[in-house]
């Protein structure tokens, strides 16, 4: 039997499909019936050149968020890594970052800074051959951690817990936010609907986003923003901060995370932080890009960190928020479009676009 797999040919060039041999899953290994995978932010960076230097001639697997259902458990596999049983046709997350489990960083818990990482991916046509999400099957390696979806959860909001949930989470808790924080988002895309609603959800009192499209600003409200800024409004940095300080009653913020990918937001975020706040760098993961920046702006205990992907260990506990959280934050609203995955081609092109045009937060290929 043969599935297919989405292999990226270079900047330009449209993505080809291609089909392999489905294969027997090894010992501990589970091969994944994908039914959802997201087009995360750093895939639109990958199509449009801005991560590689250059693609190998046999091209590229794409895809790392997403979901699916249990097609075949490997020898020896029979429950999640918290003991719940599994079997075929169960709804499962899975850890995207097959983390080589022995590294200083892995030996410490900080799988999500395994420096083996990038050197253990699989290419194209390399075996176990679906090595991406953007495929009919994936094959979850021994080393990844999994999860059973607990049964509250609708399908509609599985499809970015294990990216853009789980980035946004991990940034924030790295962060320390807590009860009575004042929080500031920097974009409202889908990292930053997430971040919203987390935030509140960790406890924060209140929570600030700001964005140039009104719509977004509007979804961010209904993710649990307290207050919205339009960036095209209040125009200038000096604007932003004063009103910043309005709306923290002069305090400024706690934690300020930067999910829009532009380095002169780092300056402007550190400017809005109260003194022993913390700045979260997230979005700017393309090189090159520098900004001039006042060292002395910190001493007073201000703090920036940056922060990529999450600690596998956030995977259950943001699925049992969700549960719990169902009702009051509306993550069915995150998906904005959905694309089988013939139409890979399309659905980039729309995303790229929707992604400067229009209210549209994530885009999901459904095999
Ligand atoms: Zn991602
Ligand atoms: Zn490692």
């Amino acid at each position: 039997m043969k599935g297919r797999v989405v292999v990226f040919k270079g900047v330009g060039k449209p993505f080809e499909i291609q089909e392999y041999e489905v294969p027997e899953p090894e010992p501990g290994a589970i091969l994944l019936q994908i039914t959802q995978a997201g087009i995360c932010g750093s895939d639109l960076h990958t199509y449009r050149g801005e991560l590689y230097q250059a693609v190998p001639e046999k091209g590229m697997v794409m895809g790392h968020e997403g979901t699916g259902l249990v097609y075949k458990l490997g020898k020896g596999v029979s429950t999640d890594s918290l003991g719940k049983t599994i079997k075929e046709g169960d709804r499962l997350m899975y850890s995207a970052i097959p983390a080589c489990g022995r590294c200083y960083q892995c030996l410490n818990g900080n799988t999500n800074w395994c420096s083996n990482l990038f050197s253990m991916l699989k290419g194209v046509g390399e075996f176990p051959y679906f090595n991406g999400t953007y495929a009919d099957y994936y094959y979850i390696t021994p080393r990844q951690p999994v999860f059973r979806v607990p049964d509250e959860l609708p399908n509609s909001v599985l499809g970015f817990i294990n990216c853009a949930m789980g980035t946004v989470t991990e940034g924030l808790s790295r962060a320390g936010c807590k009860e009575g924080d004042y929080v500031v988002i920097q974009g409202a895309g889908g990292l930053g609907l997430n971040a919203t609603a987390m935030a509140k959800d960790m406890g924060a009192h209140k929570v600030i986003v700001l964005d140039r499209m009104e719509p977004r600003l509007k979804l961010a409200e209904e993710f649990g923003a307290d207050h919205t800024i339009n960036v095209e409004e209040f125009n200038t940095p000096e604007m932003r901060k004063k009103r910043i300080m309005e709306l923290t009653g002069g305090r400024g913020a706690d934690v300020a995370v930067e999910l829009v990918g532009r380095a002169e937001l780092l300056v402007e975020g550190v400017d809005y932080l109260t003194n022993g706040g913390t700045f979260v760098e997230i979005g700017d993961i393309v090189r090159g890009k520098t900004v001039a920046f006042d060292p002395s702006t910190m001493l007073a205990g201000k703090k920036i960190m940056g922060s990529m992907m999450y600690r596998p260990g956030l995977l259950p506990v943001m699925m049992e928020m969700m549960v719990k959280n169902l009702k009051k934050r509306p993550y069915t609203k995150i998906v904005s479009n959905t694309y089988p995955l013939a139409k890979v081609n399309e659905a980039f092109k729309e995303a790229e676009w929707f992604n400067r045009q229009t209210a549209v937060s994530r885009g999901m290929l459904v095999p």
